[in-house]
């Protein structure tokens, strides 16, 4: 008896491996078609940073490195600055004249963002960031400053909203949240959910 089912075993042996392959053609495709058919990120992906900025267009960075001193890979790179009346970057005294994230040494933690006393560092759900060029993957702050939107004035230039620094920080009746609701906004609601 046990010979017979041996026998049967045995015959069946070399189609077994089959049976996967015919399971697997009735299950759904999983494969994702990128870069044709890009597949949302989950809303709090950490993808690449965002230098924010006041809703009169300033920035928010005030030069103060924190978030250097709190990068685990040394991928930051800040230089400060005085803001002169003359010459004004940011609301206080101080502004980020040179500001650099080194992409390849970044490991997107996030620990730059939770350092940042000003919320000027943010980051967005873009993750195409491959290259085939060193140099290309350390962003400067041009390219890391959030764009102008509808309001905004380019710095340097004196501070717009309200009267005195209170009226200011409140944003002049402006809503605060003035970058691009698709990255700023979004890390306003991660702080707000935690
Ligand atoms: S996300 Fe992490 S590794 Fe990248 S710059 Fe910020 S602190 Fe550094
Ligand atoms: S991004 Fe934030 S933590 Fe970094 S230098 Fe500017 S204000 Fe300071």
């Amino acid at each position: 008896m046990a010979e017979g089912g041996g026998s049967i075993k045995s015959f069946f042996a070399p189609i077994a491996g089959f049976g996967v392959t015919f399971k697997t053609m009735f299950k759904p495709i999983v494969t994702e078609q990128y870069p044709e058919e890009k597949v949302p990120t989950a809303p709090r992906y950490h993808g690449r940073h965002v230098l924010n900025r006041h809703a009169d267009g300033l920035e928010k960075c005030i030069g103060c490195e924190l978030c250097a001193w709190a990068c685990p890979a040394d991928a930051i790179y800040v230089e400060g600055a005085d803001n002169t009346e003359e010459e004004r970057f940011s609301p206080g005294e101080r502004y980020g004249r040179v500001y650099q994230i080194n992409y390849l040494r970044c490991i997107f933690c996030g620990l730059c963002i939770e350092a940042c006393p000003t919320r000027a560092l943010t980051m967005s759900n873009e993750y195409e960031l491959a290259d085939d060029s060193r140099e290309d993957l350390i962003f400067t702050k041009d390219q890391l400053l959030a764009p102008l939107l509808p309001g905004m004035e380019s710095p340097p230039h004196p501070m717009r909203l309200g009267d005195d620094e209170k009226a200011y920080y409140l944003g002049g009746g402006i809503s605060p949240v003035a970058g691009d609701p698709n990255v700023e906004g979004r890390l306003h609601a991660d702080r707000a959910d935690s």
